[in-house]
C-alpha cells in the first residue's frame, strides 16, 4: 500500500497546503475527487464557447444547421471543442506546451471531459489516442501537450490511452505554412503503431485549425482497423486568427 493510500493522509495534506487551481493558483475549497484542480472562475472562463457543429467543429449560424457540413460528409465522425483559440485559452494551451506544463494539460483535459462527458459517452469510445509529436521535437520540448491532454481525457473517461499513431517525419510546423499547403506537408507523415481492429477511437490534440493533422491521423487509424474516429481538441482556431500553436 502506498503511503498516500493511508486513510486521512489526503485530508491532512489538504489542511497543510490547500489544493490550488492549476490555472490561476488560487486556493480551491472542495476539488472533485480524481480531477485536476480548477477553480470555478477558471472553469467558466476557459470553457466559454459559441454553439458549434458537433460534426466539424465550426460555429453554428443563428439559423441552426451547419453550412459547412451541408451536402458533404464530415472528415470525422464527430469533433468536440472546448473553446475558441483566443485570450485565456490560448495562454493555457501555450503553458501546457512548455516543459512542466503537465499540470495545465491535465486541467484542460478535465475541462474537456466536464463539458462533453455526455457527448463522449454517446460516441461509445473505447480508446483514446493522442495526435503524435515527432520524437525529435518531443525531446527538444520535453513534453507533448497533446499526449498529456489525451492521458487526462482517458483517465477522466476511465479508458485506455494508446499511442497508436507515430509521426515518421519531423514535418515543418503547420502554422509556418499557408493553409493550402498544410495537407501536402503531412502526406505520409503518420504511421499506425498499434492494431485497432473494431475500435472506436477518440483522437486528441491541443489545437486544430484546418483539421489537416486530425484528418491525416484519422486515415492511419482507419487503416489500423478503427471503425469510428472522433476527435476532441482544447481549442479551435479560426482560419483568420494568428496561429502559433498547431503542430
Ligand atoms: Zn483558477
Ligand atoms: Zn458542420
Amino acid at each position: 500500500m502506498a503511503w498516500t493510500d493511508l486513510p486521512g493522509i489526503g485530508t491532512i495534506l489538504d489542511l497543510l497546503c490547500p489544493p490550488r487551481c492549476v490555472f490561476c493558483h488560487d486556493d480551491v475549497e472542495t476539488p472533485a475527487r480524481g480531477e485536476a484542480v480548477a477553480c470555478d472562475t477558471c472553469v467558466a472562463r476557459l470553457s466559454r464557447d459559441v454553439p458549434r457543429c458537433t460534426a466539424c467543429g465550426e460555429p453554428l449560424p443563428a439559423s441552426g444547421g451547419c453550412l459547412r457540413c451541408r451536402g458533404r460528409r464530415p472528415v470525422w465522425d464527430g469533433l468536440a471543442v472546448l473553446a475558441p483559440y483566443a485570450d485565456d485559452v490560448r495562454d493555457a494551451v501555450l503553458r501546457a506546451k512548455r516543459p512542466a506544463g503537465e499540470g495545465v494539460a491535465a486541467g484542460l483535459a478535465s475541462l474537456l471531459v466536464r463539458k462533453h462527458r455526455a457527448v463522449f459517452d454517446g460516441w461509445r469510445i473505447d480508446t483514446v489516442v493522442p495526435v503524435p509529436m515527432h520524437w525529435l521535437r518531443r525531446v527538444s520540448r520535453g513534453t507533448s501537450a497533446a499526449h498529456e491532454i489525451a492521458r487526462g481525457v482517458a483517465a477522466g473517461l476511465g479508458l485506455p490511452c494508446r499511442r497508436a499513431v507515430r509521426r515518421t517525419r519531423n514535418t515543418r510546423m503547420q502554422n509556418e505554412l499557408p493553409f493550402e499547403d498544410r495537407h501536402a506537408n503531412l502526406h505520409g507523415a503518420f504511421r499506425p503503431a498499434a492494431r485497432l481492429a473494431g475500435s472506436r477511437v477518440l483522437l486528441v490534440d491541443d489545437v486544430t485549425t484546418t483539421g489537416s493533422t486530425l484528418a491525416g491521423c484519422r486515415e492511419v487509424l482507419v487503416e489500423a482497423g478503427a471503425t469510428a474516429v472522433y476527435a476532441a481538441v482544447v481549442a479551435r482556431a479560426d482560419r483568420a486568427a494568428t496561429i502559433d500553436s498547431e503542430s
